[in-house]
Parts: C-alpha cells; sequence; structure tokens
C-alpha cells in the first residue's frame, strides 16, 4: 500500500501562519480524504484489527463524519464509513464494536518524568495526605519492616494540601523532630510533590554530612529554626547534598536488583500511563545510562509505551562528547526517539523558585533562584543546534521564560539558522510577561504547559504574585494561541497525577481544584485542547507524520472514551473513562 507523506519547507513560514499552514498541509483543508479501497489493492490486504460504529475525532480536518478504522499491522489504514471499512474485513480480522463511543488518536503525554513516575509506585505515597502526623503515621510502618539503616523514601506531599500544620513550623513546613523519634536509625527522604523541595530525618542529614554549619549550596537552600539548627527541609539543590548519599548507598546493592528495580519503574509507569489512554510520553530527563537502559527494553520489545526521551542532567562536555551516538530519530513503528536536551532555569512557584521579575509579593526579600547558569544553557543550545537537537527549557518565572526567549534568539542568530525549524520548547511556561507574550509565535517557541498545573496552584499563586501580576501574567494561553504559538499540554507526572481528562478538564474550564474559575478568558476550546494533547505534543516532538491524528497512513495509536470529550457537558468532562488503549494497532489496555 502506499502512504503518502506529505512533506512541507517549514522553516521559512513566520509566526502564526508557520502552525496554521503546518497543520493545515499535515491535516489538509476540507476536502474529504479519499479511503483506500482493500479490493484496489494488489495484495488484497485485509485488516488485522476494524473499528465500527463510532465517534472519530480525527485531528484531521480532512477526516469528517467518519464511524470506522481499518488497521493493517501498526498503521492506520483507511478511515471512513462503517460501510466503507467493512469492505476491509475478512474471516481473520478482529471487530471491535464501539457503540456511539469516541475514537480519537492516542493522547500524548507531553511532560513527565517517566522513571520517577514508575519510582514513585515503588515508594511511600504522599499525595493525599491531610497533614503531617500522616506521613509520619505511614514512614512509622515502614520503618517497622525496613532493615537497620536501610533507606526509607517517600514522595508527593504538598504543605498547601493539610488541613493544619504544627505550630512551630518554618515556612509552613514541620520540624523533622517526630520524623527522627520514629526513625532514628533509617535515614528517610520525603519529595515535594513539585519535585523542587525535599525533607530529611536526622539520620538522612547525617549520612549527607549536613550539621548546622553546612553552607547552603549555589541555588539551594538548608532551611533552619530560628535557633540555626536544619528543619530537615531542603529546598532546591540543597535536596541533592541527600539524594546522593541516597544514591551512593542504592548503588552498593547488586546490579541485578537494581536493573530488576529499574525494569518494575518503566512496566509501572506504562501501565499507568496505558490506563489514562496514554500512548506516547515526552519524558523530560533521563541520563545517558538511562536512555541504555531504555534502548535495552525496546531490543526486547518490552517499552509498554512510545518515549520521546530528552537528555537530562549531563554536563556540556559529555554532551559534546556523546550526542551524536545517542541521537535516535522517529523510526518505524518506534518506541524510543532521542534528539532533545531538557535544561532548567529556575525552580516553582511554590517552593518560591521560580524567577520572576519582582520580588515574591509574600516573600519581599527574594524574585526566586536561578538553578542553571544562562552561560551554561547558552552552551547547551550552541551544542544542540551543532548535533540537530532539539532545547527544552524548563521556566515558571516571567523573568526565567523572558531570559529564555532571549538566550534563544541569541542562539539562532548566532548560528543563523531559522529558530523555527528547531522547534525548541519551553516546559511550564507558566507566567508569561504581556510583553513576552508574542515572542513565543515569532520565534517559533513551543509553550509546553500543563493544563492541571493551573487547576492545583491557582488558589494560591495571589498569595505568591499578588493579584494584579497574577492576571497578568498567569498561564496565558489564549493569548499565546493569538500570538501564533503552538501549545502542548500534559501533566508533569508524577508531580501530578497522569489523568490526561482531569489536565484537559482545567484546560477548557479553567477552574482551580476548588472549583472556582481562574482567569476563564485564557481557557481553550475543546478541539484546541485535545489538539493540545495529540497532534501539537506530535509536533513538538517532530513525529506528525506518524502520531496525533487519526488519518490513514499514521500509526494506529489510538484511545476509545466512553463519552464525546468534545460534546459533553464541561461538568463531565473529569468522569470520562478511557475504555480502551491501542498502540501501534494492538490493544494494551481494556477497561473491565
Ligand atoms: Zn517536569
Amino acid at each position: 500500500m502506499d502512504f503518502s507523506v506529505i512533506n512541507v519547507d517549514i522553516s521559512r513560514l513566520s509566526g502564526a501562519t508557520f502552525w496554521v499552514l503546518l497543520f493545515l498541509t499535515l491535516g489538509g483543508c476540507g476536502s474529504a480524504e479519499k479511503v483506500p479501497s482493500p479490493n484496489s489493492d494488489s495484495q488484497n490486504v485485509k485488516a488485522d484489527t476494524i473499528f465500527l460504529g463510532g465517534v472519530v475525532a480525527s485531528m484531521d480536518s480532512r477526516v469528517v463524519g467518519a464511524t470506522a478504522v481499518a488497521v493493517v499491522d501498526h498503521r492506520i489504514a483507511a478511515v471512513g464509513s462503517d460501510d466503507e471499512i467493512r469492505l476491509w474485513a475478512d474471516g481473520q480480522t478482529q471487530v471491535i464494536e464501539l457503540g456511539g463511543r469516541l475514537l480519537a488518536p492516542g493522547l500524548i503525554e507531553g511532560h513527565g518524568h517517566f522513571m520517577s513516575f514508575g519510582r514513585a509506585q515503588q515508594i511511600i505515597d504522599l499525595s493525599d495526605i491531610q497533614n503531617w502526623q500522616q506521613a509520619v503515621g505511614r514512614v512509622a510502618i515502614a520503618v517497622d519492616t525496613a532493615e537497620a539503616g536501610e533507606w526509607i523514601f517517600g514522595r508527593g506531599w504538598h504543605q498547601e494540601k493539610w488541613n493544619r500544620v504544627p505550630a512551630d513550623a518554618v515556612d509552613g513546613v514541620p520540624l523533622n523532630q517526630t520524623l527522627s523519634r520514629i526513625s532514628p536509625n533509617n535515614p528517610v527522604l520525603l519529595g515535594h510533590a513539585s519535585g523542587h523541595a525535599a525533607f530529611a530525618n536526622d539520620a538522612a542529614l547525617a549520612a549527607a554530612g549536613i550539621t548546622d554549619a553546612t553552607v547552603n549550596p549555589e541555588g539551594g537552600t538548608i532551611v533552619r529554626d530560628s535557633a540555626g539548627r536544619a528543619t530537615g527541609l531542603l529546598r532546591e539543590t540543597a535536596q541533592r547534598l541527600v539524594a546522593k548519599a541516597a544514591a551512593k548507598d542504592q548503588a552498593q546493592r547488586p546490579p541485578d536488583e537494581q536493573r530488576a528495580e529499574l525494569r518494575e519503574q518503566v512496566l509501572l509507569a506504562g501501565e499507568q500511563a496505558l490506563a489514562h489512554g496514554i500512548t506516547s510520553f515526552h519524558d523530560a530527563g533521563a541520563s545517558f545510562v538511562t536512555i541504555d537502559f531504555l534502548k535495552e527494553m525496546e531490543a526486547a520489545d518490552e517499552l509498554p509505551i512510545r518515549l520521546y526521551v530528552m537528555v537530562r542532567g549531563e554536563s556540556n562536555d559529555d554532551l559534546a562528547a556523546n550526542l551524536p551516538a545517542y541521537r535516535m530519530e522517529t523510526e518505524e513503528n518506534d518506541f524510543l526517539s532521542v534528539r532533545s536536551i531538557k535544561r532548567q532555569v529556575d525552580g516553582a512557584l511554590g517552593a518560591h523558585g521560580a524567577w520572576l521579575l519582582a520580588p515574591y509579593t509574600d516573600l519581599p526579600d527574594t524574585d526566586g533562584l536561578v538553578l542553571e547558569s544562562l552561560e551554561d544553557i547558552e552552551e547547551t543550545a550552541r551544542l544542540a543546534i551543532e548535533h540537530g537537537y532539539q532545547l527544552n527549557t524548563h521556566a515558571i518565572g516571567d523573568r526565567a521564560n523572558r531570559e529564555i526567549l532571549d538566550l534563544y534568539e541569541r542562539a539562532f542568530r548566532q548560528a543563523e539558522v531559522d529558530g523555527k525549524s528547531l522547534r525548541w520548547r519551553i516546559e511550564h511556561a507558566q507566567h508569561i510577561d504581556p510583553v513576552d507574550v508574542p515572542r513565543f509565535g515569532q520565534l517559533g517557541v513551543i509553550a509546553a504547559f500543563q493544563g492541571i498545573h493551573s487547576a492545583s496552584d491557582g488558589p494560591w499563586i495571589p498569595s505568591r504574585l499578588g493579584v494584579e501580576r497574577t492576571a497578568r501574567t498567569s498561564y496565558p494561553w489564549r493569548d499565546l494561541i493569538r500570538s501564533g504559538a503552538l501549545l502542548a499540554n500534559g501533566t508533569d507526572v508524577p508531580v501530578e497525577p497522569i489523568d490526561a481528562m482531569a489536565s484537559l478538564y482545567a484546560t477548557v474550564s479553567r477552574r482551580t481544584s476548588e472549583g472556582v474559575s481562574f482567569f476563564p478568558e485564557q481557557a481553550l476550546s475543546r478541539e484546541e485542547a485535545l489538539a493540545s494533547y495529540t497532534i501539537n505534543n506530535a509536533i513538538a516532538a517532530f513525529e506528525e507524520k506518524v502520531k496525533g491524528s487519526v488519518t490513514p497512513g499514521k500509526w494506529a495509536d489510538l484511545v476509545v472514551l466512553s463519552q464525546d470529550f468534545l460534546t459533553v457537558p464541561e461538568a463531565d468532562i473529569p468522569d470520562i473513562q478511557i475504555d480502551m488503549t491501542i498502540v501501534g494497532g494492538q490493544v494494551r489496555y481494556q477497561r473491565d
């Protein structure tokens, strides 16, 4: 069969026209896709699977009003009416009756942390605790069964979600005495939900050599009480001191045990992703060593979903030496591609780490943290261009976003390239000064945002930024689209649950977790939101020729939803169930 792929020279287009043309060229411009006939094919190919009787949300303007899809091998062979698609079936074909349900392109998680997500399911989950007492209780249970000296890990606590905080708390976070009392001999390290802080008991602080006299590392804070004693809270780079000690301890375990643990992380993360309709996942950061491990799993056909992995945590020297060997373009029915680098300029807003143009309203002596220097990121930018890599930089505060736009612009100019063809991204892009919003479209920089963050953070953003600045800079999605920017959506899992429906609901409703409307004028339409989870994320990974829409010739990555996301009443969106997830034509998840 002939699956023609449309190529377009995108490097010469600009601004709004650029993405619109890109989408139209990929998605056609109005005329209905002619369904290929199975009988006209000399091979007389039959479908392995056909889907009938559904509503196809194709995300392709050429494919309108379709109810059925034929899959041959790992590709979509045809999209059309039930009658047209039945022609593709023979006695061997698996027939899946949709019964009016929605068939959409497989959802693409645009920014998550794949291995941490798997690991989050291996360690103590603190994401649902109501107060500090519950955290201590869960750690106590783990201490009971732990061997002497064994490290105990947990993650997901967030003090803003608690119903009460101890009276002696510093910066809203308890002192570590209770934790040290129940676990005097086992080091305990509990990661904050944001990933931008961690909490350690005394045994863990001692293992890292942290005393009351230890000076703060660059870009981090060892939080202390009024007497100068370390409270156990470690902000930003300070948590690495304890993480390093823990990693050293863990590395002494037998290699087989460590590999089994990593493999389990991949499988656990994949299983959860599939149950949420995710067929591809943009992993915001893995080291070369982790990529080697994923390569092995791919070769053994063991990767549960498709991974687009950003290189993370390597020095510029190591990048220069290894980027050519690690570049993996998306190939036929591929489960692993590598052609991007992740950097991070600032921290998170909740922990006062986001880098702002003006000081925090509730902590006026700081305007945030710079975690990785601009000079260092600039060298990475040069290396990325030299080796054909995309650069994706975490920027949350309005200063961070401006600095990275400036840096990208300089890199494009110095290399004399049109940045649009490079599709560089800003991860999160949460708070943007209105002056900088149009620059995303002008420079062709993709805003890789997370809808669900607006719902979780909305209730307390005004306390950090003040009401006026919150209104002016927070999650300006509508303005970004208007400026011609491409929006890529996701959850930042495990910072947030991988629940795509929750993130899509936040994206279209702009309701916070407390149900309050949060600048609804910046909300996306249903179609824009679904695009931000499918075709846009495919474009953001250079994979739009094979993913992101239900188009003949693309890979058969599909999801069946219990209700039509595009038409149900808005309040019902969070209740939409994932009924089936299909990767490369194989049903990999089915709801009971
Ligand atoms: Zn992240």
